[in-house]
């Protein structure tokens, strides 16, 4: 079985959560499996493999990827978070969601300016959250080197919001 074929055999999906209408995508029992997680880790790390020097994470999924590939790839991590997570200095972006709109946050300074930065997170639905997280990085003074997704959900318009971007995900539901 390869890895894109894992995820999907491990994932579930959980209608009505977490409001009813919504079909949420669940890859904690990724997470949970040594074997597909370390499997996941090593696909995201080889498919930017020399094309980044620090990664991102998106709160809160995204945080248990990238500190895997940070430490796997010996790379700083930064955190992307949600608002009045950060101290101290932070640049705010707020995106669109189906009602109403969240903010993401970032702490500048923490990486060499320039750096080329892989943005991960567990799943793509409307790209909101990854297209925030891009600015982020941007607005910091790093170039975005790629966004890196364990799961892909089609029809959200995701992927048309990053068209500037390189994004690559494990499983594309397409
Ligand atoms: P987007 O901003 O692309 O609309 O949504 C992606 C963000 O929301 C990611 O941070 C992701 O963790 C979360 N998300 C949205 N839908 C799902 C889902 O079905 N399953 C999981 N695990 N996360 C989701």
């Amino acid at each position: 079985m390869n890895i894109s074929e894992l995820v999907l055999e491990l994932s579930d999906t959980i209608p009505d959560f977490p409001k009813s209408g919504i079909v949420f995508r669940d890859l904690t029992p990724v997470f949970a499996d040594a074997d597909a997680f370390t499997a996941v880790i090593d696909d995201l790390a080889a498919r930017f493999s020399g094309r980044f020097d620090a990664v991102v994470g998106v709160e809160a999924r995204g945080f248990l990827l990238a500190a895997a590939i940070a430490y796997a790839k010996h790379v700083p991590l930064v955190a992307v978070r949600k608002a009045g997570k950060l101290p101290g200095e932070v640049l705010a972006e707020n995106y669109a969601l189906e009602y109403g709109t969240a903010t993401l946050e970032i702490r500048p300074g923490q990486l060499a300016p320039g750096s080329r930065v892989l943005i991960v997170d567990d799943v793509l639905a409307t790209g909101g959250s990854s297209s925030a997280a891009a600015r982020l990085v941007e607005r910091s003074g790093y170039v975005v080197a790629g966004i890196g997704l364990v799961l892909e959900l089609d029809g959200l318009g995701g992927r048309d919001r990053l068209s500037t971007y390189d994004v690559y995900s494990i499983v594309a539901e397409r």
